[in-house]
């Protein structure tokens, strides 16, 4: 099998939040890649540093008190860390496009849907007003949004949540980016319709052949479209790998954890769902150690003490000395 061309390349990203209690390492080395036409899922509770690599991807990062302060972020060969504002702007929305978890708060609420459609095509685009109208109702067409010629006259309030998502996927895909981040694209819709707008990313990205970068901190969510895993905790990846191993054979206990946490279609009716206890640690105070020591039923004497090193599984990498522990620490 030919291994797929990389679209993406982060090496080593540090965001740090500059804060009144001191700096919290909000991304704190982290390495990976997204192939072209790939979807990647990315895991982890709220705080773990998920949103942070979507915002530094973009160079969105609120600053202040966040900074990108070291690393590199390589979007089909570019450095994106050397671009300046303008030729972000461009990068953005053309190149690199994404959706946020609460459309409300992205769409503008006076303006009809077409037309913001028809403005980020006309932003990034020279096309006539015509073009891009009819550039617009091709898109709510194929986000599937039914009488999509009447739609374009209607404003945010009067679509469903549903229809809002599928609005600013129109947006997000209207120049065709290469690159399409959702950050939590499902999380305020229920079941039944999060199902339909994974189903339409999954085949708008077979149809387009975008990579997709799926942010989320249900692993469930992700199970049917992801072909890599990423598990983040506390700024860090913890574990990395294909759909198939990090479901079948979770290498860091943290994603062990994560997976119980899944509802199951077999769980007994009345059953609590497992709750990983303790929380997420302090990230401006100085960390000795495996960061996830506190809350891990695996912990011994030396996670306390010792960091764990990132290892090499063949089909991923891990963080955690079990893994070193079972013969693998060369
Ligand atoms: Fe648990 Fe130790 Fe592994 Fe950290 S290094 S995840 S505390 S077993």
């Amino acid at each position: 099998m030919t291994e797929k061309e990389t679209l993406l390349e982060v090496k080593d990203l540090h965001t740090y939040l500059y804060l009144e209690q001191g700096v919290s390492k909000a991304l704190n080395g982290i390495t990976f890649d997204i192939k072209k036409g790939e979807t990647l899922g990315v895991v982890g509770e709220s705080g773990c540093g998920k949103s942070m690599t979507a915002l530094s991807i973009m160079q969105l990062v609120p600053d202040p008190p966040g900074k990108i302060a070291s690393g590199e972020i390589r979007f089909q060969g570019e450095n994106l860390l050397e671009k300046n504002k303008r030729e972000m702007r461009e990068i953005r929305g053309s190149r690199i496009a994404m959706i946020f978890q609460e459309p409300m708060t992205s769409l503008n609420p006076v303006m009809t849907v077409g037309k913001q459609i028809e403005e980020t095509i006309r932003i990034h685009e020279s096309v006539s007003k015509a073009e891009a109208k009819k550039r617009a109702i091709e898109m709510l067409k194929l986000v599937k949004i039914p009488e999509p010629e009447q739609r374009y006259y209607e404003y945010p309030h009067q679509l469903s949540g549903g229809m809002r998502q599928r609005v600013m996927i129109a947006i997000a895909l209207a120049c065709h980016p290469d690159l399409l981040i959702c950050d939590e694209p499902t999380t305020a819709l229920d079941v039944t319709v999060q199902a339909q707008i994974l189903k339409l990313i999954a085949e708008l990205q077979k149809k387009t052949g975008m990579s997709v970068m799926l942010i989320t901190h249900d692993l469930g969510v992700i199970s049917q479209v992801a072909e890599r895993i990423i598990i983040m905790y506390a700024g860090r990846i913890v574990e990395y790998g294909t759909r198939q191993s990090v479901f079948t054979n979770p290498l860091h206990p943290y994603t062990e954890a994560l997976l119980k946490s899944v509802p199951r279609l077999s769980d007994e009716d009345g059953k609590e769902l497992y709750m990983i206890k303790g929380m997420v640690p302090d990230l401006t105070k100085e960390q000795r150690g495996c960061l996830f020591a506190e809350r891990c039923p695996y912990a011994e004497k030396r996670c306390f003490e010792e960091e764990p090193k990132l290892y090499d599984t063949g089909s991923g990498r891990v963080c955690c000395h079990r893994y070193g522990k079972r013969g693998n620490d060369k």
